[in-house]
């Protein structure tokens, strides 16, 4: 049996599919963030977070909010919007709405602020409940939002084929991301299908890797920019021998 899922968590799980599929890949996305503003000192909740993918760098940070209002987004939202920019410090913000806004609204919204009309019946599109469960076992109805398609390379000697003998570059394609609801990154390999959950709060976790054994691991862990603002990441860890590399892959905003 489908799972009943609130319209208003459906509209927001859509635009943040719609955003993970149209901006660049070197951002990352993370839908239903928290945040503590650095004016209020609250938590702020962000229905989409948007920051740099592959750096501890947070100085290029889009959100959106994407409310399923019934009426038209109007000066105060915007201002309102703005508000929350400045507290969480976005230098961009997507304004979404279904039902459309005012002109002054759109005057308001100047050039930090794009709103946007998404209407309610391009839901009917739009179904989640294929997506995974999150695997965390205390999560409650997260579902898995993949909004990174790395792929890890591998050098090696090929044994049959046009290229016998010689040295060929293997691709091996993941899925990144993390649970729309408590966060926890998830990698799937498409070689073997396996899906992992390393855990970023966990010091003694050493890694986690699928059953292709290849010679690549994942792991979580938090990080620091220069302003003290933490967030999670997922690595991967290229054992590349004498040099291990470790590509960045996913990140996410800490309250
Ligand atoms: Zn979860
Ligand atoms: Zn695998």
């Amino acid at each position: 049996m489908r799972r009943a899922i609130p319209g208003w968590e459906l509209y927001e799980r859509m635009i943040a599919r719609m955003m993970a599929d149209q901006i660049p890949t070197d951002y990352c996305v993370t839908p239903n963030a928290r945040l503590t503003g650095r004016i209020s000192q609250r938590s702020r909740q962000i229905d989409v977070l948007i920051d740099l993918r592959h750096d501890t760098d947070n100085s290029r940070r889009i959100i959106v909010d994407a409310k399923k209002r019934s009426r038209k987004i109007d000066v105060k939202d915007v201002e309102a919007f703005r508000g929350l920019m400045d507290d969480v410090a976005a230098t961009h913000g997507y304004l979404v709405c279904p039902n459309g806004y005012t002109k002054a609204a759109e005057r308001r919204a100047q050039s930090s602020v794009s709103i946007r009309l998404v209407p309610l019946d391009r839901l009917a599109d739009f179904d989640p409940s294929t997506w995974p469960k999150c695997e965390a076992p205390k999560c409650k109805n997260g579902l898995v939002f993949w909004d990174g398609y790395p792929e890890l390379t591998l050098r090696a000697k090929a044994l049959s084929g046009p290229n016998e003998g010689r040295l060929v570059d293997l691709s091996y394609i993941h899925y990144v991301g993390k649970c729309d609801r408590c966060g926890r990154f998830h990698v799937k390999c498409l070689t073997c299908g396996e899906v992992l959950a390393p855990p970023e709060t966990d010091e003694s976790d050493s890694g986690h890797q699928c059953r292709c054994q290849l010679p690549w691991f994942w792991l979580a862990s938090i990080e620091q920019d220069e302003n003290g603002i933490q967030s999670a990441e997922l690595h991967a860890v290229l054992l590349t021998l004498p040099e291990v590399k470790v590509i960045t892959a996913d990140r996410r905003a800490l309250r």
